[in-house]
């Protein structure tokens, strides 16, 4: 699997829980034997504004990120087009979810799902898109943003119970029918981490079933890194991701 990264992620850029330092080194590690990792190229100022006004890039610049949240940008388009053909995997930070198109929280600057899925759409690549977003937190950014196209459906489960949500997060993706399926993929809801519920195993299962749903639609399908903050289990957490996406 195609795994799009770039060494400038190694930066703490933020001193935020999403940009300390060891964080992508524990991803790497744990999946450099199975991806090839292909550099990014930063999303261009066009792309960005298709999901956010000049005025929140503007003071995204003003604090001294928009390069790098750029480059985060730029690697969840790849992944996306990578998607439409197989599965792939955007190595980014900062994540976006919690992006809007004229503010931004949550360790987020930039919307990196709704950059990528317009910029499919504006290349008439594809008509219509699901997100799951399986992140602990509710993805309010993707929903501001997206939630008001008409070509986008967003899932953000919200079960309490493990075996409920993965349970019904499958139903609802063996009968949705789009061209890709996009995974704002964040880590934090495992057992180990912030929100303390999904197995590793979980994740592993969630990617086998966006993959058999793209399949079935004859779509595509791709994952951005959004949360995930325990080092100890954040590694094999992604794995298990591509392994089911991969599989
Ligand atoms: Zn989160």
């Amino acid at each position: 699997m195609k795994v799009f990264f770039h060494d400038d992620f190694y930066q703490d850029y933020s001193g935020d829980p999403a940009s300390e330092p060891g964080r992508m080194e524990a991803i790497v590690k744990s999946i450099r034997n199975m991806v090839e990792f292909i550099p990014i190229i930063p999303a261009t100022h066009p792309e960005i504004s298709l999901a956010h006004t000049e005025s929140h890039i503007e003071h995204v610049r003003q604090e001294g990120l928009y390069d790098i949240s750029a480059l985060a940008a730029g690697g969840a388009i790849m992944a996306a087009t990578e998607g439409l053909n197989v599965p792939a995997f955007a190595l980014i930070r900062p994540p976006g979810h919690h992006a809007s198109a004229n503010s931004s929280w949550g360790f987020c600057y930039f919307n990196n799902m709704a950059i990528a899925l317009y910029v499919l759409k504006q290349k008439g690549l594809i008509e219509t898109a699901f997100v799951l977003d399986f992140d602990l937190h509710h993805g309010d950014g993707n929903i501001n943003i997206l939630g008001r196209e008409p070509w986008v459906s967003i899932h953000n489960p919200e079960e309490h119970d493990r075996e409920k949500y993965i349970r019904n997060t499958g139903q609802l993706l063996s009968g949705i029918k789009t061209d890709i399926i996009g995974i704002s993929a964040g880590f934090d809801h495992h057992i180990k981490d912030w929100g303390g519920l999904l197995s590793t195993d979980d994740y592993y299962t969630m990617g086998t079933m966006v993959k058999k749903a793209s399949e079935r639609n004859a779509g595509g399908c791709f994952a951005i890194l959004e949360g995930g903050y325990n080092h100890e289990v954040l590694g094999q957490n992604v794995k298990a991701l591509l392994e089911g996406l991969g599989g």
